[in-house]
């Protein structure tokens, strides 16, 4: 299965687009949570302003689906400058962003998303463009080619990422501020659902709200996807009128558990248990075992089985902790589960077949 049609999937699936646009923050006041960093973005926002500067660079990281796309529209907002949109994979080629940055005007925003997967080839564009607001272009090929440097208009670039570790060094020392996004607390969560109710016209009781809250692995875009799911439950199911029964059902229906994980996310636990004695197991096994991608799996369904305290990493792979065993309705062994099993090799242990 595609893991962004999962219903809670952080990652935007294709339906989410429209509806996400209406329901995103336009201005830092109206962004609840990440507190630090909105009160760092709004003192270099206020300060930039004010010298009539463009904003140094920013790297956002963390988890998808928490508001890295809305804080850099915010920021492009606040500053009353133009955003253009990219990512990683979309630049191909070191002309792709070269003509990207020759379009950009002063002091506009280039925000690029997955920036970890830029190519070297084209970080090298960036660098200068980056430091120096100047593009370093190759004319002509062979012995008879030269190098020229264009001035470009002083920019801010907005880099977010998934991968912080993947970024690289050069790139990383190029920003000057560098935030992490961290997961919502459900507090925070329900007064999100409560506004995107608000905007889609629907009647959200507070119990109801907290419910889809507590359930929405603290991310909002999981949260306002499971208010559209409930939503719709209620219309046809129900009265109309959204109730705390009808959340309930609804998320019994998608199967989404009492702590927010679906089925895909117990069968990463469950395969870790019942297939690897509880591990350490190393994540490409994991991710054959249960045919999901390794990369998907560790953006998608492992930072929030950490946060629970469901995984552990250790140096030989990942293992299923005792709340693990205990969320499944199991009972965790004696043993110490960071350590190996008698039965495991030296290495990471192989699969069942
Ligand atoms: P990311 O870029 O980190 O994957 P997005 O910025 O695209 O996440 O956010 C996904 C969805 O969640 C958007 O629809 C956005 O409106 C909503 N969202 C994220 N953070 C917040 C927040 N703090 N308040 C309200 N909505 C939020």
């Amino acid at each position: 299965m595609d893991p962004d049609d999962r219903l809670v999937a952080p990652t935007a699936g294709v339906d989410d687009a429209e509806v996400e646009r209406s329901l995103r923050p336009r201005l830092l006041a109206d962004f609840p949570g990440q507190d630090k960093v909105k009160e760092n973005l709004s003192i270099a926002i206020a300060a930039a302003r004010q010298r009539g500067d463009a904003l140094d660079h920013i790297l956002l990281y963390g988890p998808p689906g928490l508001g890295k796309t809305t804080l850099a529209n915010i920021v492009a907002h606040e500053m009353d400058v133009a955003i253009r949109t990219t990512s990683g994979p979309a630049i191909e080629r070191p002309g792709d962003l070269a003509a990207i940055l020759t379009n950009l005007k002063q002091h506009d925003i280039l925000f690029i998303d997955e920036i970890h997967r830029l190519s070297r080839a084209v970080e090298e564009i960036l660098y200068p463009a980056m430091e120096d607001y100047a593009l370093d272009l190759v004319i002509g090929k062979g012995p008879g080619a030269r190098s020229v440097r264009l001035a470009m208009p002083k920019f801010t670039l907005v880099g977010a990422t998934t991968r912080y570790a993947m970024v690289s060094a050069p790139m990383r020392d190029r920003f000057g501020s560098v935030y992490r996004l961290d997961f919502y607390d459900p507090p925070t969560l329900a007064v999100i659902v409560r506004r995107s109710a608000s905007i889609l016209g629907l009647a959200l009781p507070d119990d109801a709200a907290f419910e889809i809250a507590r359930r929405s692995r603290g991310t909002p875009r999981i949260a306002n996807r499971i208010l559209r799911r409930v939503r719709d439950y209620s219309e046809v199911r129900g009265t109309g009128v959204i109730t705390l029964e009808d959340t309930r059902a609804a998320l019994k229906l998608l199967e989404i558990d009492d702590l927010g994980l679906d089925e895909t996310d117990r069968s990463v636990l469950r395969a870790i248990i019942e297939k690897f004695g509880g591990g350490p197991v190393g994540l490409e096994t994991i991710a054959a075992s249960i045919s999901e991608e390794a990369d998907t799996i560790m953006d998608v369904y492992e930072p929030f089985l950490l946060q629970c305290g469901f995984l552990q990493r250790t140096p030989r792979g990942r293992v299923a902790t005792a709340s693990a065993y205990r969320h499944l309705g199991l009972i965790p062994p004696t043993r110490d589960l960071a350590q190996p099993a008698l039965w495991d090799s030296p290495a990471e242990p192989a699969g069942p077949e």
